[in-house]
């Protein structure tokens, strides 16, 4: 069949939406016709040519939400009509991993993901004749992809696409963060660094799993309405601050944060998370990515003495079975995304929605076919 997409045919290069061809799907993989998907920082990032394992051309996006319109033999969770939100980190529930029970980062297609294919070596894309790859095992910037069955996770109908994608990454990456990851607890003092979508998010989940003190830090004071519509109770301008900003932190939380959530990507930044955590028992949480290269640092003395540094991919949410249980609490109203979708734009616009991205001026832009 054919389908439009926005293909990224070399780095540092706009998108060019154009028809592709799409095989349909082979044993154990899924036809999803996209109805919407959001526009993410890690899009970009491979874009910009900062990943050094990024393969072109491909079909990025991972952000998405859809209907299921075919499914390949031996397929039994899921079938035509089926709505879903595709995932980057497979469920199988079989591997090593899911089998422990201790982390998400199920194994199952992660290597031919990585390569830009399905499971068995190949991609169903091409244009020309010539091969175009997956992306993040998604590709949710085309209206039409395949993925395996395990990386799609069965959503309620009700739910609207335009709103369900953002949970495909940012709002179960800073939500799962806190829930998963930290397992914040009721009255607990939370530190967020960075109040862009996923420091939001975690700011959200803090506020529903009852956290005392949520402290929002950034650097733009025009960042500290958003904050507090979501919950934070204290802003910090680290720009303003006096003298360090750790001590101040620490006298802020009488004795450090509970918890404290980096969402910046910065490694200074992730130090600071660190060391702003109360002696004994704090946890910092590395959410952000950090520039290829990059490595971070503090005093030993700071883990001896009972702080924890731990980080979490996609929140650390098994996503066949968390991320229908997020949609239920976005459909409840115990989750916010609707004002965090600042932009709605057609596939045509896509690379509008790049730019306001860069340009800091949208929290996430959302492509809707
Ligand atoms: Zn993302
Ligand atoms: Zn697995």
């Amino acid at each position: 069949m054919k389908t439009r997409a926005a293909v990224a045919f070399e780095a540092k290069k706009l998108l060019e939406i154009v028809e592709l061809d799409l095989e349909g799907p082979r044993a154990g993989e899924v036809l999803v016709e996209i109805k919407a998907t959001g526009i993410c920082h890690t899009d970009a990032y491979t874009l910009d040519g900062f990943d050094s394992e990024g393969i072109f051309p491909s079909v990025l996006g991972h952000e998405g939400a859809g209907i299921v319109r075919e499914v390949g033999a031996g397929v039994t969770s899921l079938k035509a009509g089926d709505h879903v939100i595709p995932l980057y980190t497979a469920e199988c529930r079989q591997c090593k991993t899911c089998l422990s029970g201790k982390s998400n980062l199920c194994t199952a297609v992660r290597t031919t993901q990585g390569k830009g294919v399905m499971p068995d070596g190949t991609s169903r894309f091409r244009y020309k004749g010539r091969e175009v790859f997956h992306y993040m095992g998604c590709s949710t910037f085309s209206n039409f992809t395949v993925l395996p069955e395990i990386s799609l996770a069965k959503i309620r109908d009700d739910a609207p696409f335009d709103k369900a994608c953002y949970i495909g990454c940012g709002v179960t990456t800073g939500v799962g963060a806190v829930i998963n990851t930290a397992k914040v607890e009721a009255g607990a003092n939370v530190i967020v660094f960075g109040l862009g979508g996923i420091g939001l998010n975690v700011i959200q989940a803090a506020k529903m799993v009852g956290a005392d003190m949520i402290v929002g830090v950034d650097i733009n004071d025009a960042k500290a309405d958003w904050g507090k519509r979501f919950g934070m109770t204290h802003f910090v301008n680290s720009k303003n601050v006096q003298g360090d900003l750790v001590p101040h932190l620490v006298a802020l939380t009488n004795g450090g944060a509970d918890y404290t959530f980096d969402c910046t990507g910065n490694t200074t930044v992730m130090r600071q998370a660190l060391e702003a955590c109360h002696r004994g028992w704090g946890e910092s949480i590395i959410i952000g990515v950090a520039e290829a290269g990059r490595e971070i640092a503090t005093r030993p003395f700071q883990l001896v003495t009972g702080r924890v540094w731990k980080g979490s991919a996609f929140g650390g949410a098994r996503g066949r079975t968390d991320v229908p249980k997020i949609v239920d609490w976005y459909m409840n109203g115990k989750i916010e995304i609707d004002p965090m979708i600042t932009h709605v734009l057609s596939l045509d616009e896509i690379n509008k929605g790049f730019d306001l991205m860069h340009e800091g001026k949208s929290i996430r832009s959302v492509i809707v076919y």
